[in-house]
């Protein structure tokens, strides 16, 4: 019951899908950088710095969700 492209092949990318993207790939990054801090945290700063890495953790899984529900909704590749 998949719908068949309808050839209109025109190879432009799908700019919502490029706009996920990119804010998936900053917010990763962010996390990354988050969970590096937690590695040479002092003692007294964890806390802070854990929760700080937490909320970029959420922030990324809502970004690749958001770019995964637009892939399955909009059927792009790029
Ligand atoms: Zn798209």
């Amino acid at each position: 019951m998949s719908e068949i492209s309808k050839g209109t092949e025109r190879s432009t990318k799908c700019q919502e899908h490029q706009i996920l993207h990119g804010r998936l790939r900053a917010d990763t990054k962010v996390y990354v950088d988050a969970t590096r801090r937690l590695e040479s945290c002092k003692q007294e700063d964890f806390e802070e710095t854990y929760e700080a890495a937490e909320s970029a953790r959420l922030a990324f899984l809502r970004a690749r969700k958001a770019l995964a529900l637009h892939v399955v909704a909009h059927k792009c590749e790029r």
